[in-house]
């Protein structure tokens, strides 16, 4: 059995945040999610983010870290729920400046809330002739979603995606609304996290993309994800350099698992590798049994 284990204050860390970018297609989220990723360089590291891995964590100015699930559109956001995951802490709803509130975003809009997930809105391309952010904002104070400029307690603010200006404002907005949920998880245990992303690459095998929500991942950890197990061979961050362990709030891909598990498997580390081929093994019955059955009916 998978323990659940209750960690008591002492053992809290604080640990950075998880955003999603949501929004209607269009509106600017992977120019967003593109801006953040090139202009951030890590002090004292001199290369970029290089991989795309589904997930990549920035360090701002005043030190503090983020971490983004480069998966934009609410279909992963959505998929991950469905199955039970709750990864995102803070949710940024893209809204194009020169557009209406469109029926994405507003379903973005409703997804969030469903979650209790706080939404900081990005008001984009606003170096556009034809924006218009004031339009916008009337426009969400009708769906009762009052903004900070007017008199909501909503955090806004307008962006330009492409040429990066108000980004990093509307990232300091994002990590005062984290402030604010006092994000914390107890490092020095067993890993415990969710799958992002999953693929088979043809020279190294089943590569997988995982976030560590509580614990410390470690190379050598038997990792049961999904109906997939294995022992870590080897893990990577999102700047494709080998590291040895990672702890909350840090995402990686790993090497070792003996299939793909899905966006938004949880994944826990046992004491046991035996255990957990056996439970991964008892999951895929399950899963075949299952299928058999819908097919039946
Ligand atoms: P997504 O579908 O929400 O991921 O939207 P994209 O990021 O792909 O952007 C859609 C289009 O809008 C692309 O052609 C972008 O270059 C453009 N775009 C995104 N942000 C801005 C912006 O701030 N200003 C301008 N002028 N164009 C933008």
């Amino acid at each position: 059995s998978i323990e659940i284990d209750e960690d008591s204050p002492e053992d809290l860390k604080a640990r950075a945040p998880i955003v999603t970018v949501m929004g209607h297609v269009d509106h600017g989220k992977t120019s967003l999610l593109d801006y953040i990723r090139e202009e951030n360089v890590i002090a004292g590291e001199s290369g970029g983010i290089t991989q795309h891995i589904g997930a990549y964590g920035v360090t701002l100015e005043s030190g503090q870290k983020m971490t983004f699930l480069d998966t934009p559109g609410h279909e992963a956001f959505t998929a991950m729920r469905a199955r039970g995951a709750q990864v995102t802490d803070i949710a940024i709803i893209v809204i194009a400046a020169d557009d209406d509130i469109m029926p994405q975003t507003k379903e973005a809009i409703s997804h969030a809330q469903a979650a209790g997930v706080p939404i900081v809105f990005a008001i984009n391309k606003i170096d556009r002739p034809t924006a218009n952010p004031d339009k916008i904002k009337e426009g969400l104070a009708q769906m009762n979603l009052l903004v900070e400029d007017w008199g909501g307690k909503i955090q806004s603010h307008d962006i330009s995606a492409k040429t990066g200006d108000g980004v990093k404002d509307l990232l300091e907005k994002v990590l005062l609304e984290a402030e604010l949920l006092e994000l914390k998880a107890n490092p020095d245990k067993l890993a415990n996290g969710t799958v992002v992303e999953a693929f088979l690459d043809k020279g190294r095998g089943y590569v997988s993309t995982i976030l560590v929500q509580a614990g410390t991942l470690k190379i050598g950890d038997y990792v049961l994800a999904g109906t997939c197990s294995g022992k870590i061979k080897a893990m990577q961050d999102e700047r494709g350099k080998n590291i040895k362990k990672a702890g909350p709030a840090t995402p990686i891909s790993i090497l070792g698992l003996d299939g793909a598990p899905q966006a938004g498997d949880k994944f826990n580390v046992l004491d046991d590798e035996r255990e957990a081929k056996q439970i991964a093994a008892k999951r895929s019955q399950l899963q075949r049994e299952q299928s058999v059955r819908t097919q039946r009916h």
